[in-house]
């Protein structure tokens, strides 16, 4: 049911299509994160008419509400959330690590606090795999341990081999589940961690490689407060180490500029809730004058689209004047109409490295495309 095709390459960069059972997914792919099971402020036929192939759900989120039983007598979270498409389900490690508010990690798993009620629960690797598949998304994520940015050599070091420990209960229970009931068919991606440090890296590439035949890879623990060099270092390294027949996901990115550097290095699907999150502050990503905030004074009489180039719904309707009007007054509509363009922006990135990568024009057009990008207006 699973299967990733190797289409082209310039480079490291990769064209590939992503084969799963609700639909094919051609990479490079931004991948809209519906959090909770909503992309926040859409319909699902507008994500759909962004171009996106696969969405993304957190584990954490759903498992604390509605709760991941309900989610599965509704039908599991296709059904429930109205997405026919591709889903991927994360393992809820980073937001326990990032959100919540107290937690214990010993080596059987991690035990932390609701950040809505304060609430106790535990996560296990067999309870996280539970959880994913009630939920029934395509591709579900080994639960791993995620040190913060910055963490000392010993620290990723311990978090490795936990991680690795974890991801040989994750497969076993992820395979137990497939064997005992009827349920949708799954793909479990490991999730490499080794913070900035490379040959904790290769090593932990080579172990998940030695322990399975993985339908994919995650790679995690990278933009997380490390500097964009470290980063480029260790996805530079992970290209040599990880197999080209399958897909890679760096968890987390990005922003426009990250995204066409991590498809440089060889990285296949992304996901981060920027898009969304920057509309909720009004700014919005052009390709001329890269991130600019709507609030600036000025846009007020600006007849042009938010990025002339884009042909997303809000930028074929709708000029600056109007959504600077929309953001200074703190109107809904703002969240929406500057959700739909940035998201359309990443998915449309994610489009023309494609098309480059099979006409062998990708380093070229990338490095046009950032310098303009990167080319910033200073703010009015
Ligand atoms: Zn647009």
């Amino acid at each position: 049911m699973f299967d990733y095709t190797l289409c082209a390459e310039d480079g490291a960069a990769r064209a590939g299509t992503f084969t799963t059972p609700h639909g094919d997914v051609r990479t490079p792919a931004f991948m809209p994160v519906g959090t909770v099971g909503t992309v926040k402020g859409l319909i699902m036929e507008e994500v759909e008419r962004l171009g996106a192939g696969m969405v993304l759900a957190n584990t954490y989120h759903l498992y604390l509400r509605p709760g991941h039983e309900l989610v599965r007598r509704l039908g599991g979270l296709h059904a429930f959330m109205r997405w026919d498409g591709p889903i991927l389900t994360d393992s809820g490690g980073f937001q326990v690590f990032s959100l919540a508010s107290i937690r214990e990690i010993h080596d059987d798993g991690v035990e932390f606090q609701s950040h809505i009620d304060g609430s106790r629960h535990a996560f296990t690797p067999e309870s996280v795999m539970e959880i994913q598949r009630a939920l029934g998304a395509d591709v579900v994520m080994a639960f791993d341990e995620c040190p913060p940015g910055g963490a000392d050599r010993a620290t990723a070091e311990a978090a490795n081999r936990r991680t690795l420990a974890w991801l040989e209960r994750c497969r076993d229970r992820f395979r137990e589940l497939e064997d005992e009931s009827e349920g949708p068919e799954q793909a479990l991606f490991p999730v490499l961690q080794g913070n900035v440090y490379g040959d904790l890296r290769r090593e932990h590439a080579r172990s998940f490689r030695d322990m399975d035949d993985w339908p994919g890879y995650g790679i995690g623990g990278l933009s997380v407060g490390e500097a964009k060099g470290d980063m480029w270092r260790i996805l530079e390294l992970l290209h040599g180490e990880l197999p080209d027949d399958r897909p890679r996901y760096l968890m987390g990115v990005g922003y426009p500029d990250d995204l066409l550097e991590a498809i440089a290095r060889g990285c296949d699907l992304f996901d981060c809730v920027a898009p969304t999150r920057n509309a909720r502050h009004g700014t919005a990503w052009t390709s001329e004058e890269g991130q600019v905030n709507l609030k600036a004074a000025r846009f007020r009489e600006d007849t042009r689209p938010i990025d002339p180039g884009c042909d997303c719904y809000t930028c074929s309707r709708y000029d600056r004047a109007y959504l600077r009007h929309l953001v200074v007054s703190a109107e809904w509509l703002q969240v929406r109409l500057l959700s739909i363009h940035n998201l359309r922006f990443l998915v449309r990135l994610g489009e023309e490295a494609r098309r480059r990568i099979g006409d062998g024009t990708f380093d070229g057009w990338r490095r046009d495309w950032l310098e303009r990008y990167r080319k910033q207006r200073s703010p009015a």
